[in-house]
C-alpha cells in the first residue's frame, strides 16, 4: 500500500488503494469468500474497478465466531487499555484518510473533496468514542437494606448493516461506539459500496484492535439476513431503507434481539420571511441538492417557504443550482458528482418522468440526465420543482437524488402542519432571525433532529436519530453508547 502522502486526486492512481479482497475476517482478507463474485463499477465513468468475492453465509458465521473470541480478549483489557488502542486506531485512520477517501470516491462517486472532508468527519467519531471507553459509569438504586447497583455490559457481537451513500460516515456512526462499549462488530456494507469498509477494518486492526473485533462482510440482502439470523449476534444496528427495515425487524422480533434503526427521511426546511433569506436559500439549495448528489438521509429535500420570501428564494435557489459544477468525482472543479449506481440513476430519472406526468409541481431547473461528455457516468442535473403539492408523491416520498421540492406556506401553523404531515421524522431545519420562533418551531416539529439557521452535520457528540418511520434509537453522544450496552442490576443484602 502506498503512503497517504502520495495519494492522488486522479482516478487511475486512486485505484492502487483498492483492497485486494472485500471480506475481512479475524484480521485477514478473505479472497476466496463464498458470496457472489461482484464486478464493481466506478459511477463516474461506468468503468469496472475489478471483481471481488462478497461474503456468503459461511463467511458471516466465521466473522461472528471470531468476533465472539475477540470480544473476550477485548474485555480482558482494562478500560484504559481499550481507550489507548482506540486512540491509536483513530490516529492510524487519520494518517491514511486520503486512501480511505479515494476508495470511497471510486466505489460510490462522491467528489473527492467531499469524500476527504467526510472521511475526516468520520474519523472524529473514532476519536470521540475512544474517550468514552474508560468513562462508562453505572448507577446506584436506593433500595433499603441493600447495596443495589447497575452496571452497563456489552452485548457481545453487534451485527451492523449499512447503506452505500456515505460509506465512511455510515461506518463511523456504528463501529467506534460499539467497540468503546466493549463489543465486537461484524459490519455488512452494501454491495453498492463494498470496498472502503474493508480498508477501515484493516487499518484499525493493524493499529492494535484484537483480530476479529472488527470484521467486514460485504454483500446484499441475503448476507444481511444471514447476519441478522446468526444466534451469536446480540444486537442489530441497521441503517437503510424501510423495506429492508421491515425484513430485519421481523427477524429481530423472532430472535428477540434489540435493534437500532436509522431509516429514510423527507426532511423539511422552513424558511420564514424574517430569516436571513439569501443565506438560507443558498444553503438550503446546496445542502438539499448538491451535497452528495442528494443521496443523504437527513438532507432537507422539502423546502417550505413563507410567501413573502417565496419569489426571492426561488430566484436564489435557481441561480445557486445552475452554478453547481457537475463533473467527474476526481475533477478539481467538481461540486456535484454522479449518483452511486445505474440502478439509482434509472430510478431517479423514472421519478422525474412521473413528476412531469402527474404534475406534482412545476419544474424550475434540471429534470434529466447531464449527458454530453459525462454520458458514460451516472450524472443527473440538479433539479428543483416549485409549487409542489404537499400531498403529492414528490412531496411525501424519499427521492434520494439531487431533487428539491419547494412548497409555499402562509404562516407558522401551516408550515408546521405541512412539515409534520409525512410518514418520516428524521430531521427538520428552521430559518428565522426570531429567537422565540426558532425555539417554538423546533419544539413543534415531529423530527428527531432539528437544526436552526445552519446545515446539520453529524457531530459525534450530538445524539442523532429519527422519529416515526425514520427509525428508533440514537447514534452519537452518551445516548448512542448506552444503546449498545445492557444494564445489569446487582442486589446485595447488607
Ligand atoms: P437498503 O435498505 O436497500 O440497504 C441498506 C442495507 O441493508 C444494505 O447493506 C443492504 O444490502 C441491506 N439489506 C437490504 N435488504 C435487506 C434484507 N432484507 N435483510 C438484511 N439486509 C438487507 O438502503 P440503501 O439503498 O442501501 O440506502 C438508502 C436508504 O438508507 C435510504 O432510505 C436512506 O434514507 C437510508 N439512510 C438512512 C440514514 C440514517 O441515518 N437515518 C443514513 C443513510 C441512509
Amino acid at each position: 500500500m502506498t503512503s497517504a502522502k502520495s495519494v492522488p486526486v486522479d482516478e487511475e492512481a486512486a485505484r492502487d488503494f483498492l483492497p485486494t479482497a472485500a471480506v475481512y475476517v479475524n484480521g485477514e482478507f478473505v479472497p476466496d469468500a463464498t458470496g457472489e463474485a461482484h464486478e464493481h463499477v466506478h459511477p463516474g465513468d461506468g468503468r469496472p474497478l475489478g471483481i471481488w468475492n462478497l461474503a456468503g453465509a459461511g463467511d458471516v458465521d466465521s466473522a461472528v465466531l471470531s468476533g465472539q473470541a475477540a470480544q473476550r480478549v477485548w474485555m480482558s483489557k482494562t478500560p484504559g487499555e481499550r481507550r489507548d488502542i482506540l486512540v491509536n486506531v483513530a490516529a492510524a485512520l487519520r494518517d491514511r484518510h486520503l486512501e480511505l477517501a479515494a476508495v470511497g470516491t471510486l466505489e460510490m462517486g462522491m467528489p473527492i473533496r467531499t469524500s476527504v472532508a467526510g472521511t475526516l468527519g468520520a474519523i472524529e467519531w473514532f476519536s470521540y468514542y475512544a474517550g468514552w471507553a474508560d468513562k462508562i459509569e453505572g448507577v446506584v438504586a436506593p433500595v433499603p437494606g441493600t447495596h443495589d447497583y447497575g452496571v452497563y455490559q456489552p452485548y457481545g457481537v453487534v451485527g451492523s448493516i449499512i447503506p452505500w451513500n456515505g460509506p465512511a460516515l455510515g461506518l463511523a456512526v456504528k463501529v467506534p461506539a460499539a467497540l468503546a462499549a466493549g463489543n465486537a462488530i461484524v459490519l455488512k456494507p452494501s454491495d453498492f459500496a463494498p470496498l472502503s469498509s474493508t480498508l477501515f477494518a484493516q487499518i484499525a486492526t493493524e493499529a492494535g484492535l484484537p483480530p476479529g473485533l472488527f470484521n467486514v462482510v460485504p454483500g446484499g440482502p441475503d448476507t444481511g439476513q444471514a447476519l441478522c439470523r446468526h444466534p451469536g449476534v446480540g444486537l442489530i444496528s441497521f441503517t437503510g431503507g424501510n423495506v429492508a427495515a421491515r425484513a430485519i425487524g421481523t427477524v429481530a422480533a423472532q430472535r428477540q434481539v434489540p435493534t437500532v434503526f436509522e431509516l429514510g427521511g423527507k426532511s423539511a426546511s422552513l424558511i420564514f420571511d424574517d430569516a436571513d433569506v439569501p443565506r438560507a436559500a443558498k444553503l438550503a439549495a446546496v445542502l438539499a441538492v448538491a451535497q452528495n448528489s442528494g443521496q443523504g438521509c437527513f438532507l432537507p429535500t422539502r423546502l417550505l417557504v413563507q410567501r413573502g420570501a417565496y419569489e426571492q428564494v426561488l430566484e436564489i435557489v435557481n441561480k445557486t443550482a445552475s452554478r453547481f459544477t457537475v463533473g467527474r468525482p476526481f475533477g478539481e472543479a467538481t461540486t456535484m458528482g454522479p449518483v452511486a449506481s445505474r440502478q439509482s440513476f434509472e430510478r431517479i430519472l423514472g421519478i422525474m418522468e412521473r413528476v412531469a406526468t402527474d404534475k406534482d409541481g412545476e419544474l424550475l431547473t434540471g429534470g434529466g440526465p447531464v449527458g454530453g461528455d459525462l454520458a458514460d457516468g451516472y450524472y443527473l442535473q440538479p433539479t428543483v420543482y416549485y409549487d409542489v403539492d404537499p400531498a403529492s408523491r414528490l412531496a411525501r416520498e424519499e427521492v434520494f437524488g439531487p431533487v428539491l421540492s419547494v412548497i409555499p406556506f402562509d404562516d407558522e401553523d401551516q408550515a408546521v402542519a405541512i412539515a409534520n404531515d409525512n410518514d418520516f421524522g428524521l430531521a427538520g431545519y428552521v430559518w428565522t432571525e426570531s429567537l422565540r420562533r426558532a425555539h417554538r418551531v423546533a419544539a413543534r416539529l415531529d423530527a428527531g433532529y432539528v437544526s436552526v439557521n445552519s446545515l446539520a452535520g453529524l457531530p459525534p457528540a450530538a445524539p442523532f436519530g429519527g422519529w416515526k418511520a425514520s427509525g428508533h434509537g440514537k447514534e452519537g453522544g452518551r445516548e448512542g453508547l448506552l444503546q449498545l450496552m445492557r444494564l445489569k442490576n446487582v442486589h446485595i443484602a447488607l
